[in-house]
């Protein structure tokens, strides 16, 4: 049996950070892979939805530029965009393929299954090794009454731009996957839908904020129905006849569609992995447990990413991975961060640390700033001026607790509220930092003086 320091079963972001990570501190590592390099995000998830949702905006850009005296008569090519989109994700995997193989990393393709606590079989052959990360991800979860096929489809077969374009598309879920595709099907000229079985779309975030996205979609011809659920559907001539239902009962109604997205969510991928041979916990919901050493019920396994534990992102899945890394190395190292999140959609929509009510639940005095795009100079120049920045903070001790933002490039500028919160950073901090103009980074500065009432614009 080859025996290696560590095995790194999965080579999605948060795998292969984790196998770059041990191999630099030393450890002799081999990384094993059932499908492509770079898991669900680089080939079916973040990477080509947002190649996707670039291409729609520039259609959508070209679009409106002539209301600034541009004329253009864009074309669709789908078989193109379908190249592009492949393209992207082929030099991205790619360069991971280097990276890993550039710090030493074995990589093994096959079908990962723990043949005992520090034990795993791939191809009928064994591999032992002193520590274990498994980073296996997650799956679509399949919604009752619409199994995927055909007519309903996943994200990973939404992303098919060539293979047709649904004149109509019902996209059930209104979190960041259903939105992005959503805009995506919009911009190439689809009519769509959208239902959302709570009160607002983006349920997990700052409602006020996401109230605003829901209403630059609308303005673009998505048709949102939040408090909404699809009930089950029936194939006829002229479409699928989809049952609408308002969640908490009552009367429904019927749309019909050619196509219906499920995008309510995913489910960790540990199906035939072997957890109980290895007697590795999992949670009610399937996913791995882990503690914040991202170490399972077995000393010296490690699971990170989307089979551990929600948010399901690639971000937090790459810091897990570092983590169970490190601690897999003999160091000492603990999850204790905030994670932003992003929806790409244009307007972006971003948020990173406590809603109104999280921090109210918390104990904190609770207060906001907030600051409309329509007062930023460089918002308008580039005709997005839809959106607010809002700064969630206490009272009492000025002490920043949340940010939500609305806007162009939502996703660069959380970055910065990520930073100011992981420091420790008050209001005043951020309303004393002086930020260039004009930019859309000074809207943060202008929430954080609306906060303490002295805006200036
Ligand atoms: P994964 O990326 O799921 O990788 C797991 C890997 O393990 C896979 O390659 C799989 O083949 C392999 N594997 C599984 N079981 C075995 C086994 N037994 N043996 C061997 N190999 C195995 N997140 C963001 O942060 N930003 C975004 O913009 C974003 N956009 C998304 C868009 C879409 C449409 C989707 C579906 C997801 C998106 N996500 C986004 C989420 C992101 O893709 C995931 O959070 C991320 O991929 C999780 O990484 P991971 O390493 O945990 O697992």
């Amino acid at each position: 049996m080859k025996t290696y320091d560590l095995i790194v079963i999965g080579t999605g972001p948060g795998g292969y950070h984790a196998a770059i990570r041990a191999a630099q501190l030393g450890l002799k590592v081999l990384a094993v892979e059932a499908s492509e390099v770079g898991g669900v995000c680089l080939n079916v998830g973040c990477i080509p939805t947002k190649a996707l949702l670039h291409a729609a905006e520039t259609l959508h850009h070209l679009k409106v530029a002539e209301g600034f005296g541009l004329k253009a008569k864009p074309e669709l090519d789908l078989r193109k965009l379908g190249g592009w989109r492949d393209q992207v994700v082929k030099k991205l995997t790619g360069g991971v393929g280097t990276l890993l193989k550039g710090n030493g990393v074995e990589l093994l393709r096959g079908f990962a299954r723990l043949v005992g606590p520090k034990e795993v079989e791939v191809g009928g052959e064994r591999y032992g090794a002193k520590s274990l990360i498994l980073a296996t991800g997650s799956e679509p979860l399949e919604l009752k009454g619409f199994p995927f096929g055909e007519d309903v489809w996943d994200s990973t077969r939404a992303l098919k731009v060539e293979e047709g374009l649904p004149k109509r598309l019902l996209v059930i879920g209104g979190g960041a996957v259903g939105l992005e595709l959503g805009q995506v099907y919009r911009r190439l000229g689809a009519e769509v839908t959208l239902i959302e079985y709570m009160p607002e779309i983006l349920p997990q975030g700052d409602p006020e904020t996401a109230a605003l996205l829901r209403r630059a979609l609308e303005k673009e011809g998505i048709r949102v129905r939040t408090k909404t659920k699809a009930v089950g559907y029936e194939k006829k001539k002229d479409g699928l006849h989809v049952r609408l239902e308002p969640a908490e009962g009552g009367e429904g109604e019927e749309v019909v569609v050619d196509k219906v997205l499920v995008a309510v969510g995913r489910k960790p991928r540990t199906e035939g992995l072997g957890l109980e041979k290895a007697e590795v916990k999992v949670d009610e919901r399937g996913f791995i447990r882990v503690n914040a050493r991202m170490e399972t019920s077995v000393p010296g396994v490690y699971a990170i990413g989307d089979a551990a534990r929600p948010p399901l992102l690639a971000h937090k899945a790459m810091r897990e991975g570092l983590i169970a890394a490190e601690n897999a190395a003999g160091k000492d190292s603990a999850f204790d961060y905030q994670v932003p999140s992003v929806v790409y959609t244009s307007p972006e929509w971003a948020g990173v640390g406590l809603t109104e009510e999280e921090a109210k639940r918390a104990g904190y005095r609770v207060k906001v700033g907030k600051f409309p795009l329509a007062a930023s100079g460089r918002a308008l120049t580039l005709g997005g001026a839809e959106g607010m920045v809002k700064v969630v903070g206490d009272e009492e001790t000025d002490l920043l607790l949340g940010v939500f933002i609305v806007g162009p490039q939502a996703g660069e500028l959380i970055a910065e509220a990520a930073l100011a919160l992981e420091m420790g950073a008050t209001l005043t901090d951020l309303a004393l930092t002086i930020h260039p103009h004009p930019t859309l980074s000074e809207s943060l500065m202008e929430a954080a003086e609306a906060f303490h009432k002295q805006a200036i614009h």
